[in-house]
């Protein structure tokens, strides 16, 4: 291949995470040439969620792809379970959704974006460039035409007849294109940190409520990424309540973490994530679209940003790869994936929204503890069979399930 090959694509995905990738591979297996362009120099980032639903695994199924991510799976789980105040109670059921894949499965980001990838490869038209960071885009006439990007001391422009911008939450793309996004304010605020996993746990409860605390635990081979969601700007409060009295209350809500928890040796283990959720007005113009977090920054509620995320993926190649493989592309191509998929993000949104403002509340104070009625709520919920099946389905397969409609038209190497 020479340079001049190499630098023009059909099309550009800024942003290798799950939307970027998914929608790489549903590319090329259709027999577009795409270059997806990533900014670090592998997948491993530890706060990126690593749930993957059950309409992910039923997308995985339809790609022959679910032997290969269920081996990689530390986890999977026909039902969650939430723990009140001491009491193990039934969460999301997933038994009953309609599909193959009747559970949701945890496997490190990392491990799913690799297969991926490597499926990826096997097709001649899947070109992945790792620590290669898009930092501009091109415009002729109005229109994208190309990124300009970055890769160590190297500036160089690649050509293509659509960018996708798939580049998260902080979306570089977004900010160059000055493309209006709508915020909503968060009550919230996430601590993150690694804790090893007790030798006799079962894993399959995600969530632990006592006092006005609540701790998320996602189970890992040999440990819990676990978080404890908190008032939005109490980082602080707690920072001087001590160590100590940090992993005293982990141990009093989580008893079972109690031992493992003296592992943490300093705060610089314990990460502040803040939880975001917003839209952006338009996703697309032409010769250019955002999908992902990019599109729609999801809040952690629900673990379902990387569902939407692939969604969104599935949903822009089905509509888009014939277009593109005819030369054929125009902006109503694009506007049609926002119609079709930026209803599911709202609604989503909008129940994340609810869930925060219910449990959290606006008005009260940093630090405080969640209130009570939230955990009659949960006992409500947890109690209910029927609320228990809704929330699987809500969380499992959401408002807008996508199917692979792309044929597989490249020859794998
Ligand atoms: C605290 C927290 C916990 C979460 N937990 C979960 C969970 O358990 N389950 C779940 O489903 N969702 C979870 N989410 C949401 C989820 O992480 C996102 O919704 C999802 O990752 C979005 O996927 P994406 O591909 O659109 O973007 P991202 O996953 O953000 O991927 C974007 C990619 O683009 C790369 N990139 C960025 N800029 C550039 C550039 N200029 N050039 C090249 N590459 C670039 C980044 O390195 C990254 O790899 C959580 C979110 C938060 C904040």
């Amino acid at each position: 291949m020479n340079e001049s090959q190499e630098n023009r694509t059909t099309c550009c995905i800024v942003g290798g995470g799950p939307a970027g990738v998914f929608m790489g591979y549903l590319l090329a297996r259709a027999g577009v040439a795409v270059t997806v362009l990533e900014k670090h120099a592998d997948f491993f980032r530890d706060f990126r969620g690593d749930t993957i639903h059950p309409s992910t695994l039923q997308l995985l199924d339809e790609l022959g792809l679910l032997d290969e991510v269920l081996e990689v799976a530390d986890f999977r789980a026909e039902r969650l379970h939430v723990n009140v105040q001491g009491k193990r109670f039934v969460g999301p059921d997933f038994s009953h959704l309609p599909g193959k894949c009747k559970f949701i499965a945890i496997a490190p980001q990392w491990d799913f974006l690799n297969m991926l990838s490597e499926q990826g490869k096997r097709y001649p038209t899947f070109d992945l460039r790792m620590s290669t960071m898009g930092t501009d885009v091109i415009r002729e006439d109005d229109r994208v035409v190309g990124v300009r990007c970055r890769s160590g001391d190297e500036e160089y422009e690649i050509r293509a007849d659509l960018v996708v911008a798939a580049d998260g939450r902080t979306s570089t793309v977004r900010g160059v294109t000055h493309h209006r996004i709508d915020e909503e304010g968060i009550p919230i605020d996430v601590l993150w940190f690694r804790l090893d996993r007790p030798d006799d746990d079962e894993g399959d409860s995600l969530a632990w409520l006592r006092d006005g605390h609540m701790l998320v635990t996602i189970p890992r081979r040999d440990h819990y990424q676990t978080a404890r969601i908190i008032q939005k700007g109490a980082f602080d409060a707690i920072k001087a309540e001590g160590l100590v009295h940090f992993k005293e209350t982990i141990a009093s809500v989580c008893p079972p973490l109690k031992e493992v928890s003296q592992g943490l040796a300093s705060w610089d283990e314990v990460k502040l994530l803040t939880v975001q959720i917003n839209r952006l007005r338009k996703w697309h113009e032409p010769g250019l679209l955002f999908i992902g977090d990019a599109a729609h920054a999801m809040s952690p509620v629900g673990g379902v940003g990387i569902n939407l995320a692939i969604q969104d993926a599935v949903a822009a190649a089905n509509l888009l790869a014939e277009p593109l493989r005819a030369g054929a592309l125009t902006e109503s191509h694009l506007a049609a994936v926002q119609q079709r998929r930026e209803p599911a993000a709202r609604k989503t949104q909008r129940l994340q929204s609810t869930i925060h403002h219910q449990l959290f509340g606006k008005g009260r104070a940093a630090g405080e503890p969640l209130s009570l009625s939230w955990y009659l709520r949960v006992f409500v919920w947890a109690f209910s069979p029927l609320l228990r099946r809704v929330a699987g389905r809500l969380i499992g397969l959401g408002f807008q399930p996508e199917h692979i409609e792309t044929p597989e038209l490249a020859a794998k190497q």
